[in-house]
Formats: structure tokens, C-alpha cells, sequence
């Protein structure tokens, strides 16, 4: 199922909005999923036009064209390609990505090497054409992300990975937070260097330090927010007091 977001505010909604916030920016995220992990792939961008490509997941030309399109309708240059982390489902398109938009790719220094294990599974997987990117610079927390007029904040979320992390944007209560938490759910740690321990002490001692109305767009399934998840999520609710 492909959802779309960020179109559906009403135009009255927005003019209001633009009176009051005429210095902010308004970075907004459209998803695709993609590739038979039914992984989200994000693009966010701001007024603008500059954007970032986050865990591109496309593998057929399908997939492919569908990213493309999109990037070319909204008129869009891409000026970073982001990973979460290093798995299959969530790199199978940086190297259209970085082909076709020549934007420096960055990944977690610590992640680098889960990036690397990839091009020794894929064809296992079922993805003989998967091609290697290596990054141009590396992720730490802490390093700013600019696009546009925008900027991200890099979250240090391992446990489903070595070196995962999430981007997360203060101002606007958003954050790509890749496979540590999903709708009522959390991500698997049974992977190489996968952690259950590390992975809830991301979620309680960073996440879950982050506002409650905080948008959560994971690396599959629905958006959910960390307010419903910190009391809702089955893996790791806090207990009622
Ligand atoms: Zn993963
Ligand atoms: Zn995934």
C-alpha cells in the first residue's frame, strides 16, 4: 500500500500558517514503499526544492521510475542520500540514486560495515543487480544535515544495527527513525551486531526523552507518534503511573 503525505493540508490551513511562520521552514516528507520488504522510502524537501533521499529502497526499474518521477514533477534537487542503516532493504537504491542525482551519500561510521556484508548476500536474497555505494563522508550524532532551508539532527539509535540512526527535526516534531520503532511494534535484533537490550535503551533513553507529539515515519508500516507509542507499544510501553 503507497500512502501519500504532507499534501493533505487545506489550503486556508496553510495560508494561516505561512502569516505566522514566514521564516520557518516546512520540510515536507512523501513516502514510497518499496521492494518486496515493503520498505519506506523518504523524501523530504522544503519550499525550496532542495531534498534528501532517505533509505531508498527501490530495485526495479518500476521503482525506480516511480522515485524518478516524483523527484522530476515537484522539480526537486537532491542534495543528500541518507541511510538509517545498512541493510538490504534500505540501500537497494543508492546506486540509482547516487547515478542518477550524483548527491554525496552518508551513512554511520559504525554502520559501515553492515553496508559492506550487502553486495555477499543480495543475490542470495533475490537481488543479483544490487551494486555497492560507498559513502562520501560519514554520520556521527550530532551532525547537522542542511537542505534547503532545513536542517536534521542525527540520532544515535543502535540495537537493530551497530550504527543506526534517526533524523529527526526539532521545530517541526519529525522524525525518520528507520527500524528501531514501528507502529506498536519495535525492530528485530536477531540480525548481525542486532542488540535487544542496546535497541530499548535507545528507544527509553533517546526517543522516548523526545516530546510526545514527535511524528514517527518508520522504515515500514504506518506513521505513528512516540506519545501513542510510549503508551501503547507492547515491546516497550512505560508503565502507567
Ligand atoms: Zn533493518
Ligand atoms: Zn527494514
Amino acid at each position: 500500500m503507497k500512502v501519500q503525505k504532507g499534501f493533505a493540508t487545506p489550503s486556508y490551513a496553510l495560508a494561516r500558517w505561512q502569516i505566522h511562520c514566514t521564516f520557518a521552514a516546512m520540510i515536507r516528507v512523501h513516502d514510497f514503499t518499496f521492494n518486496p520488504f515493503e520498505e519506506k522510502t523518504y523524501v523530504l524537501f522544503d519550499e525550496t526544492r532542495e531534498a534528501v533521499i532517505i533509505d531508498p529502497g527501490c530495485y526495479d526499474k518500476e521503482e525506480q521510475e516511480e522515485l524518478a518521477s516524483f523527484i522530476y514533477t515537484e522539480k526537486l534537487t537532491v542534495k543528500l542520500l541518507l541511510n538509517t542503516h545498512g541493510h538490504i532493504d534500505h540501500v537497494l537504491g543508492n546506486y540509482f540514486v547516487k547515478q542518477r542525482y550524483g548527491a554525496p551519500f552518508l551513512i554511520h561510521s559504525v554502520e559501515v560495515p553492515v553496508l559492506r556484508s550487502v553486495k555477499s548476500y543480495a543475490p542470495n536474497y533475490g537481488f543479483p543487480g544490487y551494486q555497492e555505494v560507498l559513502p562520501d563522508s560519514l554520520l556521527a550524532e550530532g551532525t547537522p544535515i542542511k537542505f534547503g532551508k532545513s536542517q536534521l539532527d542525527v540520532l544515535f539509535l543502535p540495537g537493530h544495527s551497530p550504527g543506526h540512526v534517526g533524523f529527526f527535526a526539532p521545530e517541526q516534531h519529525l522524525l525518520i527513525v528507520g527500524d528501531v520503532l514501528f507502529y506498536r511494534s519495535i525492530g528485530r535484533t536477531d540480525l548481525p551486531g542486532g542488540n535487544a537490550d542496546i535497541l530499548l535503551k535507545s528507544i527509553h533513553q533517546k526517543l522516548f526523552q523526545l516530546p510526545d507529539e514527535v511524528v514517527v515515519y518508520p522504515g515500514h508500516g504506518p506513521t505513528t507518534t512516540l506519545g501513542e507509542e510510549k503508551v501503547s507499544n507492547p515491546f516497550c510501553a512505560l508503565p502507567v503511573e
